[in-house]
C-alpha cells in the first residue's frame, strides 16, 4: 500500500504548527455544520439516446418504476457516456431499437446513464461492472434480481435473444408462441382468437419445420398489425386439418369465418412470410399501426452557447494548458461518481482505494477545505477494512459536512469538447494522472516512486467505469511492466508514453473531437525540442516539458469563479 515516505507533520515548518492545529479542530468540527460541501458532479444531461430512437432514457428514480409496473419485456442498455465502448456501440444500438420499434406492444427499452452522479446508486444496485451491459427485465418483474444480462452486442443476436425471452413471457391473448395442439382445426382455432380484448379478424397459420423459428418471427413481423393473429403449426397432420399439405404449402390465412387461402411468399425467411401476409392484409384494407416517426433528434452537435465558445477561445488561443478546473472535476467525480459504483471493497480493491485516496491527499491541487476533506478521508479509509459503496458515498458526505465548497468547477475546460458524449472526465482524468506523476516528482518527495502508477492501475483494475479504457490499460501496464519503475522521471515518462500509446489507437476513431485530434504529445509546434532531428523523442526535453505544464505553479485558474479561484 502506498504510504508517504515521511507523516506530512514532519514535513512542515514549526511555524505552520497553529494553522495544523486550526485544520484539526475545522476537521473536528465535522458532522456539526450544517453547509453540505457536496460538489454538483453532474455531468450534463445530454443522452446519447433519445425516444426518437425508440430508447427511453431512465435514471434512479424512474428505471425501478418502469421495470415494475410496464407490462412488457424491458430491454435496458446501462451505459456510460465517458466509454468508447458505448459511444461506439451507440448507432448499433439505435438500429436494433428502431428495428424494434415494431415489437412496441412487447418490448420497452430503456438508457441508463452509470456516469451520471444521481445514477451511481441504481448501477451499483444492479451491479454494472462494465458497460455497455444489455439486460432483459420480463414483464412480471417484481423488482427482485438483476435482470437475464444478454452476452452480445450483435445486432442479430440481441434481437434473437429477446425474440427468445418475450416468447417465452408472452403466451396468451392474440399471441401463441406454442405450436397449435395435434388436435387443432379452424373452429377449434377461431374460438382462441374472438371475444373481448380481441381485434384480430385474420389469423396466419405457418409452417414452422422442427428446429426452425420461422412462425415465432412471423409473429413478431406482424406484432405491427392488430387485424392478424399468426399461429404456428410444426407437424403436417395439424396442417392436414386445415385442409393444408405442408410438402406444398407452407403458409396460409384464414378469416373467422374459417376460409383459408394458402399464400405465396417469395422465400422462406419470416420477413417474406411477413410481407406476403401484409399484401393480403393491404388488399382487403387492413393497415398496420405507424412506424417510428422519422423525427429527427433535436440536434446538440453545433456547439451553441457563447460560455462555451468563450472556453473554447481561450483553450484555443493558451493550448497547450492545465487547468486546475479539469483536475477538480475529475477528483469531484472519482469521489462522488467512479469510486462510489463499487459493490463492495474490502482487501484488494480496499487496497486500492486507499492508495488512490493517499495520492490525491499529498498531491491534489485542491483549496485549503479540498486538503481537508482528503486528508480526512484518507485517514479514514486507512482504519476501515470493508465498505459499500453506499457507506463510501457516506463516508465522503460526512468528511465534506461542515467544510466550505470544494468543487468550484462546474465545466470542463481544458477538456471542453465541441461534440456531445466527447473528452469530458477521461481526459480530465488523464490531466489529473499526469499531474499527479508531476507533483510526486517534486521536493519533498512525500510519495515513493511508482505511488502514482499503482494507484493508476488499481483505479484501472477496480473502479474505472470505461471498461475497454480499463482492460487495454492493464494490457499495457503488463506489457510495459509498470511495476518496474523505479524512479520519480521514470513514472512520469511510463505515463505520457503509455498516454500516447492509447492516442495513436484511438486517433481518427469515433470518439475524437475533430477539434481536439489525438496526437503524438506533446505537438511538435508545442515543444520543438522534444524531438529530435530524426523525429525520436528527446526524452530529456519531453520530460522538462511535462515538468512545466502539469506544475503547480503553472496551472490555470481559468474556468473557477474568482480569477484566483479559490480566495
Ligand atoms: C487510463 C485511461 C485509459 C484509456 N484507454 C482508452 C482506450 O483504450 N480506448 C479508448 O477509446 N479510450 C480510452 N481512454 C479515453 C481516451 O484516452 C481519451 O481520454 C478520450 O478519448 C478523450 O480524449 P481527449 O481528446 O479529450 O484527450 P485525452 O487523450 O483524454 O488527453 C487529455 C489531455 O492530456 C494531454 N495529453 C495528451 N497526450 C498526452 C501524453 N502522452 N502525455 C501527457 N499529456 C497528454 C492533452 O493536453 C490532452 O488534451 C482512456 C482514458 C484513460 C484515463
Amino acid at each position: 500500500m502506498i504510504r508517504p515516505l515521511k507523516r506530512l507533520m514532519l514535513l512542515l515548518p514549526t511555524a505552520t504548527l497553529p494553522v495544523i492545529i486550526w485544520l484539526l479542530l475545522l476537521s473536528s468540527a465535522t458532522g456539526t455544520g450544517t453547509a453540505t460541501a457536496k460538489a454538483n458532479a453532474m455531468t450534463g444531461e445530454v443522452s446519447l439516446y433519445n425516444e426518437a430512437d425508440n430508447v427511453v432514457n431512465a435514471d434512479t428514480n424512474t428505471l425501478l418504476p418502469h421495470l415494475r409496473t410496464t407490462p412488457k419485456g424491458k430491454l435496458v442498455q446501462f451505459i456510460n457516456i465517458f466509454c468508447g465502448d458505448c459511444r461506439r456501440f451507440a448507432p448499433t444500438f439505435k438500429g436494433v431499437a428502431r428495428e424494434l420499434y415494431k415489437w412496441k406492444s412487447l418490448l420497452s427499452i430503456y438508457a441508463v446513464d452509470c456516469a451520471q452522479e444521481r445514477n451511481v446508486a441504481i448501477c451499483r444496485d444492479y451491479q454494472i461492472l462494465h458497460t455497455p451491459t444489455l439486460r432483459y427485465f420480463p414483464p412480471a418483474f417484481s423488482g427482485n434480481g438483476l435482470g437475464t444480462e444478454l452476452p452480445t452486442i450483435k445486432p442479430k443476436e440481441i434481437i434473437d435473444l429477446l425474440a427468445g425471452y418475450l416468447a417465452k413471457d408472452f403466451n396468451a391473448g392474440q399471441l401463441h408462441f406454442e405450436p397449435l395442439r395435434p388436435d387443432s382445426d379452424a373452429n377449434a382455432t377461431i374460438a382462441e382468437h374472438v371475444g373481448p380484448g380481441h381485434t384480430e379478424e385474420y389469423i396466419a397459420l405457418v409452417f414452422q419445420p422442427k428446429g426452425s423459428n420461422i412462425g415465432r418471427d412471423t409473429i413478431f413481423e406482424m406484432l405491427p398489425y392488430p387485424a392478424v393473429a399468426v399461429r404456428i403449426v410444426d407437424d403436417a397432420q395439424v396442417f392436414a386439418n386445415f385442409g393444408l399439405a405442408a410438402h406444398e404449402q407452407k403458409l396460409a390465412i384464414m378469416d373467422l369465418d374459417g376460409n383459408i387461402l394458402a399464400l405465396k411468399s417469395t422465400q422462406e425467411s419470416s420477413q417474406a412470410y411477413a410481407a406476403s401476409i401484409a399484401e393480403y392484409l393491404a388488399q382487403m384494407g387492413r393497415t398496420p399501426w405507424p412506424p417510428l416517426p422519422t423525427t429527427r433528434a433535436p440536434k446538440t452537435s453545433s456547439v451553441r452557447n457563447r460560455e462555451k465558445l468563450a472556453i473554447l477561445a481561450t483553450v484555443r488561443r493558451e493550448s497547450p494548458r492545465v487547468y486546475r478546473a479539469d483536475l477538480e472535476q475529475a477528483i469531484d467525480k472519482l469521489l462522488h461518481i467512479e469510486l462510489p459504483k463499487a459493490g463492495l471493497i474490502e482487501g484488494d480493491n480496499m487496497t486500492a482505494l486507499r492508495n488512490i485516496i493517499a495520492v490525491l491527499r499529498y498531491n491534489n491541487p485542491l483549496n485549503k477545505d479540498g486538503q481537508l476533506l482528503l486528508t480526512a478521508l484518507d485517514d479514514s479509509v486507512l482504519s476501515i477494512n470493508r465498505l459499500t459503496g453506499n457507506e463510501f458515498v457516506d463516508l465522503v458526505k460526512s468528511k465534506e459536512k461542515g467544510l466550505g465548497n470544494v468543487f468550484k468547477a462546474k465545466r470542463d475546460i481544458g477538456c471542453i469538447s465541441t461534440r456531445p458524449f466527447l473528452r469530458g472526465f477521461t481526459c480530465s482524468l488523464w490531466t489529473l494522472f499526469h499531474h499527479l506523476t508531476v507533483a510526486a516528482a517534486r521536493q519533498p518527495n512525500t510519495l515513493k516512486a511508482g505511488s502514482v502508477l499503482s494507484a493508476v492501475h488499481g483505479f484501472a483494475k477496480y473502479f474505472f467505469g470505461c471498461s475497454d479504457c480499463a482492460q487495454h490499460f492493464l494490457a499495457m501496464a503488463e506489457r510495459k511492466h509498470i511495476e518496474l519503475v523505479a524512479d520519480h522521471d521514470a513514472e512520469i515518462l511510463w505515463l505520457w508514453e503509455a498516454h500516447n500509446e492509447v492516442n495513436s489507437r484511438v486517433a481518427g476513431d469515433t470518439t475524437e473531437d475533430p477539434e481536439f485530434p489525438k496526437i503524438q504529445f506533446p505537438s511538435t509546434t508545442a515543444c520543438p525540442a522534444c524531438r529530435h532531428e530524426n523525429s525520436q523523442w528527446n526524452r530529456t526535453e519531453v520530460l522538462r516539458y511535462l515538468k512545466n505544464i502539469y506544475d503547480t505553479k503553472n496551472l490555470s485558474f481559468y474556468g473557477l469563479p474568482t480569477s484566483r479561484g479559490y480566495e
